[in-house]
């Protein structure tokens, strides 16, 4: 399939014929925000990096992972020999909430289509998701009103899980999101030591 969202987010094209699209541009935190974050990186990557929303300089920039959490995830990123430019980085709000609070499962349920359909066009082998929110979407198979029920992060990290999203089956291996490893350093071994199984996972030739 040709990479049309993919193509048209990074020519800046944000077509309302894109249902996906509209659905996020008619919300309230779309309104309100500065820039949308489509993503960001190499979309021929293996691996899909996916976070919870676009913070404050992320919704200045239209850039993903731009301030102290992006730092951090390059940091983290280069610990096991990797750039930015070796990953694709999405998040589950396409817009910064205000106060960076919480998404609502509102939100959630308005703005992962279009996530969907970049997942579907860029086929990466694995997606690694980001902190809680991310991680409880993708292992409710993108069911938001199962995402209660789903493992936290703590439990979950570095476990590689198939879930069946939109009919297509597709690895998930869930890390801590940069933003708590900031805040705790304890993490940085145990976020090593699950980087190892990403790699472990994009080297194998069958995937699934
Ligand atoms: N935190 C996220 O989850 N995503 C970003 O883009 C920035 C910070």
């Amino acid at each position: 399939m040709e990479k049309s969202y993919v193509a048209a987010c990074e020519k800046g094209i944000l077509e309302d014929d894109f249902p996906e699209i509209k659905l996020v541009k008619e919300t309230e935190l779309c309104k309100n925000c500065t820039k949308i974050v489509v993503g960001g990186g190499n979309p021929d990557a293996d691996i899909l990096f996916v976070g919870e929303a676009p913070g404050r300089n992320e919704d200045l920039q239209g850039e993903p992972f731009v301030g102290a959490a992006g730092k951090r995830l390059g940091n983290l990123l280069e610990k096991v020999g990797l750039s930015l430019k070796d990953i694709y980085i999405a998040n589950i709000l396409k817009c910064r909430p205000p106060e960076n609070r919480d998404p609502s499962p509102e939100e959630i349920s308005l703005h992962t289509p279009w996530l969907l359909k970049q997942i579907e066009e860029l086929k990466p082998k694995v997606i690694c998701s980001l902190g809680n929110y991310a991680t409880k979407f993708f292992l409710a198979g993108g069911n938001v009103s199962e995402m209660n029920s789903q493992q936290g992060i703590t439990s979950v990290h570095g476990k590689p899980r198939i879930v069946e999203l939109n009919g297509i089956k597709i690895k998930i291996i869930p890390l801590f999101h940069p933003a708590a490893i900031i805040y705790n350093q304890k993490l940085i071994p145990e976020w090593e030591k699950d980087f190892e199984i990403v790699k472990g996972e994009i080297s194998q030739k069958t995937l699934i």
